[in-house]
């Protein structure tokens, strides 16, 4: 038996992918729309999205997020920050 939760978790793998192939096809607004599909995803199954969906997307725009092509990248004090080309900005630790 396959959970409803193991099919959205699938499906959101599936749209990050599209989201990133998409982004570095220069297509944003279709990477965007994947973006909000797989966040209506993981809301609807009461899924937290994965780490790395988290880190490569933008929360204010939705964008997905290049570094060198959309998004800047800098660390500072045991932290990374990710600058989206609207200004929205997300903190990560190092590990
Ligand atoms: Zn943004």
């Amino acid at each position: 038996m396959v959970s409803d939760q193991q099919i959205a978790r699938e499906r959101i793998a599936i749209l990050h992918e599209k989201a990133e192939q998409a982004a570095r096809d220069g297509e944003q607004d279709r990477a965007r729309e994947y973006v909000r599909r797989a966040r209506r995803i993981a809301e609807r199954n009461r899924l937290s999205l994965p780490a790395e969906f988290d880190r490569f997307t933008c929360d204010a725009c939705d964008a997905y997020l290049l570094p060198g092509r959309n998004a800047r990248v800098r660390t500072r004090g045991g932290h990374v920050v990710v600058t989206c080309d609207c200004g929205g900005q997300a903190r990560y630790r190092y590990r």
